[in-house]
């Protein structure tokens, strides 16, 4: 049966939330060339322009970075402290899994390979709505785990301030540097690299539309994590579902931004019309009520469908950002689900957690980008790097058989005389060229 939706997006695309407009190309790319040309000149124009932020040096020295360390909270130090470790804990395990390999394919011939850390990782953490500061953790500190010895970070100042929480976060992440600036005019400085701003091999984390489009456009000329586009909230309930629960969690994502979709999948109409209506009840009532309801008034969506097998099919194929599962055995996502950025499991754990501690890494694919890629974690910063080693003649001879053959067969006459040699060498074999 076809799903029954009580509410649908009343904005004009229902499947990509944030389609990157001509308009934001076009800036993007202006940008992008002008910093390419005049280098930080250009760079502070813009950041004059955008985020009227023209500060002395952008670069913040060792006495800006405790300056601003001081000026936050010792519970704010405390509980990034402790989210840090988490994210610490969970980003080792991890990067444990990752192994170097060496077989012996055949003998006296030895394929292996390792996984070398980048060299200079870029760590954008977002700040022009809110400060953040999480991103630092799930950029910065898993870069260093990976191995990475430059991390190179920029946050955009927030109404004209430095962000203090975010450059504690950055500075115990242990960025090697943080510059205060923000938007396209970070990404392009970070990854052409300008007279004060170090050129980075790979770029990651979250953004607005402007961000995503800079590194859209830079990919290539550096490696990137993933277009985090604008963030995404897919619940999938059964009738035990507390909808109360269910109306939190899809408005702590809805107050992203104003194009974040939240999304219900439930087997209970009475469930799907319960959250409804304390959405409408909690929305006056919450700070950030504006920009979540301008969210779920566009974006929002409720489908109620016949079995759990179609609620989670029905799931799969938006294939959401954030996932979670309210029923009574959540669990069975793990089977029954592939696409997806990040599942949460039971109503005891939520998005949130996931955001600001838990310790899995909150720079997750949006717009359906979870059909062909995780998000980030300790093995985006590392290189899969194969090596070969023959180590015996006659194995070399054998192979250089092998490899004339399979080379002539494509026309590569010079790829042939490099097997040739080595089956002439230690063959005997004669080869007239
Ligand atoms: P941001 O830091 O991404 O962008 C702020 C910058 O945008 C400013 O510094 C400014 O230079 C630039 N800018 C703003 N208006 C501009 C204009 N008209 N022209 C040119 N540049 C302009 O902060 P934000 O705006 O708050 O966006 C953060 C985004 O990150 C949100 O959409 C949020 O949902 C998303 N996010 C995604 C994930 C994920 O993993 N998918 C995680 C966290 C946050």
């Amino acid at each position: 049966m076809a799903p029954r939706y009580l509410k649908k997006p009343t904005a004009s695309t229902s499947s990509a939330a944030n389609t990157t407009s001509e308009k934001v190309t076009g800036i993007v790319s202006g940008v992008i060339d002008d910093i390419r040309a005049r280098g930080d000149t250009a760079v502070r124009e813009y950041s004059e322009k955008f985020d009227k932020w023209s500060p002395p040096s952008f670069r913040l020295s060792q006495a800006d970075i405790d300056a601003c360390m001081a000026k936050v909270s010792p519970q704010t130090i405390a509980d990034i402290k402790q989210a840090q470790a988490n994210v610490r804990k969970f980003a080792e395990v991890q990067r444990e899994c990752i192994k170097d390999v060496e077989i012996e394919i055949q003998p006296g011939v030895f394929l292996g390979h390792k996984n070398n850390p980048i060299s200079t990782a870029g760590a954008y953490i977002p700040g022009g709505r809110y400060p953040l500061l999480a991103s630092a953790h799930m950029t910065i500190l898993t870069a260093k785990v990976a191995g990475v010895p430059n991390v190179i970070a920029c946050t955009p100042p927030i109404m004209g301030e430095i962000p203090n929480a975010t450059v504690a976060a950055a500075h115990l992440a242990g960025a090697d540097e943080i510059f205060i600036l923000g938007g396209t005019q970070a990404v392009a400085a970070m990854a052409i690299g300008t007279e004060t701003i170090k050129k980075v091999d790979f770029l990651a984390g979250p953004g607005n539309a402007f961000v995503a489009e800079a590194k859209r456009q830079l990919f290539g000329e550096i490696g990137i994590d993933l277009l985090a586009g604008p963030t995404e909230v897919l619940i999938v309930a059964d009738n035990k579902a507390n909808p109360f629960t269910v109306a939190t969690d899809l408005l702590s994502q809805a107050e992203h931004g104003p194009d974040s979709p939240a999304i219900l999948i439930t087997t209970s109409e009475e469930v799907a019309r319960k959250s409804m209506s304390y959405i409408d009840a909690i929305l006056p009532n919450m700070q950030t009520g504006e920009l979540a309801g301008k969210s779920w008034g566009d974006w929002g969506e409720v489908a109620v469908v016949d079995s759990m097998d179609e609620a989670y099919s029905l799931a799969d194929e938006y294939c959401s950002e954030h996932v979670q599962i309210f029923t009574e055995t959540p669990r069975d996502a793990l089977v029954k689900m592939v696409n997806y950025g990040a599942l949460f499991l039971g109503e005891n754990t939520c998005v949130s957690y996931g955001d600001k501690c838990i310790g899995t890494n909150h720079v997750l694919p949006t717009r359906k980008a979870g059909r062909y890629t995780g998000g980030l974690w300790v093995g985006k910063y590392l290189k899969t790097q194969t090596y070969q080693e023959v180590r015996s003649e006659k194995a070399s001879g054998e192979l250089g058989r092998l490899c004339g053959r399979c080379a002539r067969a494509e026309n590569f006459e010079g790829h042939a005389r490099s097997g040739d040699l080595r089956a002439q060498r230690y063959m005997g074999d004669n080869f007239e060229w």
